[in-house]
């Protein structure tokens, strides 16, 4: 496969074509010495990855983008990057360090520091307006960045890339948008460029190692710089002697969704094949790396077969599954571990301080917490296996034996229904959530090679069926909120369990009580039908939807739905950086959304509402109640007697602010814990 052959980046031998790209974790500020950054990284080193680009560190203080940023021009930092260099090169990797300036996309409140930037252009990111710099400002960051570049070399790193992507400085110098100046740095297009070409020089002078820089594609905000203007940008840095381009798209203040679920996988890859056009046609020809929206290896190896493209970065995926690369490899594509792109417990978490991690594999930035390893032999007993009974298995109960198993304990998994994956088996059938799918399958193959017993269509109901366990770990999940309301248990009601279960058996007019990401999901998935199999075809209608060269189109369905919440917004609960693309998406297909309502009754012609209007009724052939959850908690009665130990994990034990990022973290806890 071509995704297999080595390449190279400047004078960088890389043992193949796939690159983990930069994430920032929040692990880089932690006071350990760097040494869970360390055991992150030397896992996915050890998996495979040849080359590991860091997280944005830091060209200076005020440049952080947050207060857990690594601070590479400091000792402290240095101090705590160290430990990942080592460790990624003792497993056969390399490492390059991403040198980032956050511009007007700092928060002041890292370090205390007002933001700066090319203008004082507001940000709705950041929430300020950052300080302009002077002529010295600029001087200054040219020189923070060259230092770092030095100290990069110093410390052992294999690379630098330069951030000059996602909206962040090096990307605000080029764009008209933020780059308001009329001096040597701005004023007209060539001008807005000398920032980066001024920066790649120094940086060139001040070491000798491969430079990247990850440019954007399309910074997909009104007015800024055009696909000339970038195409033309990516040829003078191919010129002034870039190692290699990373493509990159869309800002932080973007409205048009780059990385959520609802995007579909390799939409930007003509981004970057126009950039590897422009630098072919230009006769400066660099290894151009095509980025965001590429999770699966085959697909990968597509984009390498039918473009001129050299490298796919592939960030998440690698938080989702370190080994990604080496169980590629042997072509066991069924125990890849797939990023199901939710963004919830990594980049949702990485725009704050909270630590990232991976709702799929919760150990990821816990490598230490957690070491996947049986433990020692307990003296005078055969082996220190357990005899563990996991009851339900959605998502935190399939974690959880994985977990006990991967310890080596003798996991039995009972299930009631006649599938694994919980509320994920409804997940999937949504919109862009396919890949909710993929964890199903993921966890059924895991599952059986470490041996778990999987009992389907096994509920517990008797004691006497968990006789002989050491240990329970009781995952039973929840179940739908009862509305105590007239008309609740008409025959046109149903819950949002019902309504997954048979979306054909819904009617025309559909009035959904609840506005949560349940009910968002459902809205989407009535209106927008299942997801197609021709990924052209979604590409395209994405284009169209967004407006990515085409006009937004609305819903063809002639079913209309309507969306009621008693208190807070549509999609409250649901994650930073997927809300409001999920419910413009609804929006587009025309969902109508109330919300402050009260509601009175269920009647044959739909739902009778109070709003601040005055009364009103909602016409529906079909009412949907996804109104929150309750734990399905029963067995606690039964296991609770039997005095052996136990765990109960995920919506079983508490629905409040229940997600599930919680629930496959507790499965892997409760594993730990036992
Ligand atoms: Fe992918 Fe979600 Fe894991 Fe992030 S948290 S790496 S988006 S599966």
């Amino acid at each position: 496969m071509k995704v297999w052959r080595p390449g190279r980046i400047g004078t960088l031998e890389l043992e193949h074509r796939l690159i983990m790209g930069s994430m920032h974790l929040n692990l880089e500020g932690r006071d350990d010495q760097g040494a869970a950054l360390a055991a992150f990284y030397a896992e996915r080193a050890r998996g495979g990855a040849s080359l590991i680009v860091t997280g944005g560190l830091a060209v200076s203080r005020v440049g952080a983008g947050g207060r857990m940023y690594a601070l590479i021009n400091e000792p402290s930092g240095q101090q705590a990057l160290r430990p990942s260099i080592e460790a990624v090169h003792a497993e056969g990797g390399k490492i390059a360090a991403q040198l980032f300036h956050a511009g007007r996309y700092a928060f002041e409140t890292s370090f205390g520091l007002p933001p700066v930037a090319p203008s004082p252009v507001y940000s709705s990111f950041s929430r300020s307006t950052p300080t302009e710099l002077t002529e010295d400002g600029i001087r200054q960051t040219l020189q923070d960045f060259a230092d770092a570049a030095r100290v990069s070399a110093e410390l052992g790193f294999d690379a630098v890339e330069v951030m000059a992507s996602e909206g962040y400085l090096v990307n605000q110098f080029l764009s008209p948008v933020t780059n308001q100046r009329d001096d040597d740095w701005g004023g007209d297009a060539r001008r807005r460029q000398a920032f980066g070409l001024q920066l790649l020089r120094m940086i060139k002078d001040a070491c000798s190692l491969p430079v990247i820089f990850r440019i954007s594609g399309a910074d997909l905000v009104p007015d800024s710089s055009t696909p000339a203007e970038i195409a033309d940008y990516a040829v003078a840095l191919a010129r002034g002697g870039v190692d290699a381009i990373n493509v990159g798209v869309g800002w932080h203040e973007a409205r048009v969704p780059t990385v959520q679920t609802l995007v579909p996988q390799g939409v930007w890859v003509p981004y970057a094949e126009s950039i590897k056009d422009a630098v072919h046609d230009a006769g400066v020809d660099v290894p151009v790396i095509a980025s965001n929206r590429i999770n699966h290896v085959d697909h990968a190896e597509q984009i390498l077969n039918d473009t001129a493209i050299d490298f796919i970065s592939m960030a998440r995926p690698f938080l989702a599954d370190p080994r990604i690369v080496a169980t590629s490899r042997t072509r066991r594509l069924d125990l890849v571990n797939t990023c199901i792109a939710c963004n919830e417990a990594c980049i949702d978490r990485s725009i704050g301080d909270a630590e990232v991690s991976c709702l799929v594999n919760p150990r990821a930035g816990r490598e230490l917490d957690f070491p996947e390893k049986p433990p020692e032999p307990v003296e005078g007993a055969d082996d220190s296996a357990l005899r563990i009974a996991v009851i339900g298995a959605g998502p935190a109960g399939l974690e959880a034996a994985r977990s006990l198993a991967t310890l080596g304990h003798r996991v039995t998994l009972h299930e009631a229904e006649d599938e694994l994956g919980g509320q994920f088996r409804m997940a999937r059938q949504v919109p862009g959530k396919r890949d909710f799918g993929e964890t199903i399958r993921y966890y059924t193959k895991i599952l059986d090679e470490l041996g778990v017993d999987v009992r389907l269509r096994s509920p517990i109901s008797a004691t006497e069926q968990l006789s002989g366990y050491h240990g329970i770990v009781l995952a039973t999940g929840v179940e739908p909120r009862r509305l105590d309301l007239p008309g609740i248990d008409g025959a046109s009601v149903l819950d949002y369990q019902q309504a997954f279960a048979d979306p054909t058996a819904i009617g025309r007019r559909v009035a959904i009580i609840g506005g949560g990401g349940i009910a968002v999901d459902l809205a989407h998935l009535l209106l927008a039908g299942a997801e197609s199999d021709d990924l052209a075809a979604e590409q395209a209608a994405f284009g169209a939807e967004w407006g990515l060269g085409g006009v937004a189109v609305t819903s063809e369905s002639d079913r209309t739905v309507t969306l009621m919440r008693r208190t807070g917004k549509i999609g409250s609960g649901m994650g930073i950086t997927t809300r409001w693309a999920v419910v413009g998406a609804i929006r587009h297909h025309g969902v109508t959304m109330i919300t402050g309502v009260a509601y009175r009754s269920v009647t044959e012609h739909g739902v009778q509402i109070d709003t601040d209007d005055g009364p009103k009724l909602i016409e529906a052939d079909t009412v949907i109640i996804a109104a929150g959850q309750q734990p399905n908690d029963r067995l606690i009665k039964l296991i609770d007697p039997l005095g052996i130990p136990y765990e109960v994990i995920g919506g079983a034990a508490d629905t409040a602010g229940l997600n599930a990022v919680r629930a496959t973290s507790q499965g892997l806890e409760a594993a730990h814990k036992l």
